[in-house]
């Protein structure tokens, strides 16, 4: 059989991480088979439709990795679609649904119905008020079709409606969860065909996935009720039921759906903080999806080996920024430091630092910068907490304890006979940064901590941090005896 997977995200705002983990499963099943993945707009709500969303979205997927092979695609900032089962957008296919409507309604699988809202409501209200879960009560099943046809052309509002068969059990298969069963009473006749003409949800995914030749349906366990729906209308259509896999859904610490209230959840928040790609990724997989081993860390590859539908726990994935954190701060460590500089760049101009152009001239001391704090770093817009230390000729004191440290008897003798060594040298360069100590430390007597503690404390207005020698290249000759010198003069006010 040729694995065949679809994406069939509705474009009505940002990609929540939750959808990602769904593309990116779904991308993941489909290479470790040699399948196909398919991404398909499911547009027919009209009234949910958010502009950009779909471009968004691709973006979102192309940043990620997560490569589909069929379907909805940007190119030269225009969408294309690509693939022998089009269109890919559901508001395209609007004729095809029609056609499959009607095979239903002339079997009586289907009928017409002419409620108003306002009836609907009613009917309700009167369920709710009598303890029964609201269903539509079927009052148009019965109408003839003449009638509904008379109705119709006399330009009546109206709706398709699935009529759900009396009295049977609605079986299929969930990779996850087994086998399970659901009684029709408890199914509503769902709308299949709106007031608008366009199809529902329900029906348009079952027409798409059977015309696309679907043959594995992965997606958020939000759709497990609506899966029985979807089986009659297989059944109806004397075609195959798909595999299903419905994902845990993605939770919070509190085990409750993580939603946008809480912090960080679309995929843009994450790619605005300066997250790794690969790293959101791998962590992604293994939210409500675990290893054989206890392996942590994933090469996009490695995941495609690795997956499978067995090891996908059938309870909720809790999202855990803590270690999300943990890897991305391990894939930071390994990136490229000129990698890190394109992402850094963004932050630092939003933090207000500088301007991209002055960013860009002094490149090679960013990306110094970078490689001697990147590992520190959770997530790039860190970066921002650690600059201050490399501009500016004022030191600023972080805390009374540097002050304390500087006030000690011995620091002006100290600093001054660092000015003098670096008055003297041509410049601040490995040899004087790996000697450095060495000489303070026989001219002035200060060892340990009273001569370590003090320099750091002058230079960086700080009593800890990176690697002091690679600090004191970085800042450069004349930057450092500006620094000394406003120190000294801080220290004689
Ligand atoms: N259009 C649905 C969504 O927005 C897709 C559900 C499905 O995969 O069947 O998530």
């Amino acid at each position: 059989m040729d694995i065949r997977v679809r994406f069939a995200p509705s474009p009505t705002g940002y990609v929540h991480i939750g959808s990602l983990r769904t593309a990116l499963y779904n991308f993941l099943f489909a290479r470790k088979n040699k399948g196909q993945f398919v991404l398909r707009i499911e547009d027919t709500d009209r009234t949910r439709l958010v502009g950009g969303a779909i471009e968004n979205l691709l973006d979102s997927l192309k940043w990620a990795g997560i490569n589909h092979d069929e379907g909805v695609f940007i190119e030269n900032s225009e969408l294309v679609q690509k693939g022998n089962f089009g269109p890919y957008i559901q508001s395209e296919r609007l004729d095809i649904y029609q056609s499959y409507i009607h095979a239903l309604i002339d079997k009586g699988y289907a009928y017409y119905c002419f409620c108003s809202k306002e009836r609907l409501e009613e009917v309700r209200d009167k369920q709710k008020s009598e303890g029964k879960t609201p269903m539509y009560d079927r009052h148009c099943l019965n109408l003839s079709k003449d009638e509904a046809e008379i109705r119709i052309k006399a330009g009546e509002e109206y709706v398709v409606r699935l009529k759900v068969p009396d009295n049977e059990e609605i079986r299929f298969h969930d990779l996850v969860r087994g086998d399970i069963a659901i009684h029709s009473s408890d199914i509503d006749d769902q709308v299949l065909i709106k007031s608008d003409g366009y199809p529902t949800y329900h029906f348009a995914v079952v027409i798409d996935d059977y015309l696309m030749k679907i043959t594995h349906i992965v997606r958020g366990e939000e759709w497990l009720t609506s899966t029985p729906k979807q089986v009659v209308l297989y059944n109806y259509y004397g075609w195959n039921v798909p595999d299903f896999v419905h994902l845990p859904t993605v939770l919070n610490k509190d085990k409750k759906k993580l939603s946008k209230r809480q912090g960080d959840v679309s995929v843009t928040d994450f790619l605005d903080k300066g997250y790794l790609p690969e790293a959101l990724v791998n962590y992604l997989a293994l939210v409500g999806w675990s290893p054989k081993d206890n392996q942590e860390l994933f090469t996009m590859d490695e995941l495609i080996q690795e997956f499978s539908f067995d090891r996908i726990s059938n309870t909720g994935g809790v999202f855990d920024v803590d270690k999300l954190n943990w890897i991305n701060s391990q894939y930071i460590r390994k990136a490229d430091n000129e990698e890190l500089f394109e992402l850094a760049i963004h932050h630092i101009i939003a933090a207000g630092r500088d301007t991209e152009e002055n960013i860009r001239r002094e490149k090679d001391r960013y990306l110094k910068i970078i490689d001697l704090v990147k590992e520190k770093l959770d997530h790039m817009s860190q970066i921002n907490n650690h600059l201050d230390v490399f501009f500016g000729d004022e030191v600023s004191f972080e805390n009374e304890e540097v002050i304390d440290t500087l006030q000690q008897e011995h620091v002006t003798r100290l600093l001054n006979a660092f000015m003098v060594k670096l008055k003297e040298t041509e410049a601040v360069d490995e040899e004087f940064s790996a000697n450095i100590f060495n000489v303070l430390k026989n001219e002035t007597g200060a060892k340990g901590k009273g001569l370590f503690m003090p320099i750091r404390a002058a230079v960086t207005g700080q009593l800890h941090g990176p690697d002091m020698g690679k600090t004191f290249i970085i800042l450069g000759k004349s930057l450092l005896i500006r620094r000394i010198e406003f120190v000294l003069d801080a220290l004689n006010d």
